[in-house]
């Protein structure tokens, strides 16, 4: 297809992608949710749980599109137990006495970071008056921040949208503090050969389908699976990550290898 990506050069794959995600944006939560059949929350939700982080930490949730991690990161951090939550004198809401805590959502797509603020104001992250929240665009391959300035970086469903992974990894080394943690969350590939055949005749029959069907976009569909198979195997993801600098790197899969969670840190 036109979205073949072996054929095309850096400049074209962006723009790709950027009309991929222009597309999908306003359809985007929707059909995460119809496509997984709302699995990519117990996915996401398994991320943070492995993260689990605390109050003080500061969060890079690079291709953070819509914010999901990002709102389930600062969550996670209301529940712990170092977290001491204070109602405002004046009754304007809740601060903390905890240290601060903060999530940066990076996206290279604009329409994706503005349908994300205005669910972060539903959800009770209105970046405008909660400094524990800010919208960032950028590319993942060159990130507008200082080295040593993050301690949690994810990337969730989002790598294998970028045409350099090596520079993606190198970028994510380099805005980590030392003993930061990197995390993955991918599609990935299934071992098993027979649940590996409902799986691909799922995902190349059906979801471009519903892709037109419920969003009228069929090409954008179809790219998002034949991205899936292009991507790396879980071992050679993990060597990619090593390669990068990091270390303790592992993995585990979701869902028989649907998806998996990589990580790894800079020490
Ligand atoms: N992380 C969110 C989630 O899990 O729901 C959004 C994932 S969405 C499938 C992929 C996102 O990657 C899109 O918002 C897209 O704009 C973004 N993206 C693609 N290439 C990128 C790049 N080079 N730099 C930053 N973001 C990128």
């Amino acid at each position: 297809t036109h979205f073949g990506f072996q054929t095309v050069n850096k400049e074209e794959k962006e723009s790709m992608v950027k009309g991929v995600f222009d597309s999908v944006s306003s359809n985007y939560d929707l059909m995460n949710d119809f496509m997984s059949m709302g699995i990519h929350r117990l996915w996401k939700d398994e991320l943070i749980k492995t993260l689990n982080p605390v109050p003080g930490s500061h969060l890079l949730d690079v291709a953070g599109g819509t914010g999901d991690i990002s709102f389930r990161f600062l969550d996670k951090i209301k529940q712990s137990k170092y977290y001491f939550p204070q109602i405002n004198q004046d009754g304007s809401g809740q601060s903390s006495t905890s240290l601060p805590s903060s999530a940066t959502v990076f996206d290279i797509n604009q329409s994706m970071l503005d349908q994300g603020k205005k669910r972060g104001i539903l959800n009770g992250y209105n970046d405008t008056t909660d400094p524990s929240i800010d919208w960032v665009h950028g590319s993942a391959e060159q990130l507008p921040f200082q080295s040593d300035t993050f301690n949690c970086y994810t990337i969730s469903f989002g790598i294998r949208n970028c045409t350099n992974i090596e520079k993606v990894l190198q970028e994510a080394h380099r805005v980590l503090k030392k003993g930061g943690r990197f995390l993955c969350l991918e599609f990935s590939h299934v071992p098993n050969p027979l649940l590996k055949f409902a799986y691909d005749t799922y995902s190349f029959n059906v979801i471009p389908i519903m892709g037109q069907l419920v969003a009228g976009d069929r090409d954008s569909y179809q790219y998002l699976v034949e991205s899936i198979r292009k991507f790396p195997t879980q071992d050679n993801f993990a060597k990619m990550i090593e390669n990068a600098g990091f270390k303790q790197v592992t993995y585990k899969n979701l869902s028989f290898g649907v998806c998996s969670i990589h990580s790894g840190f800079k020490l």
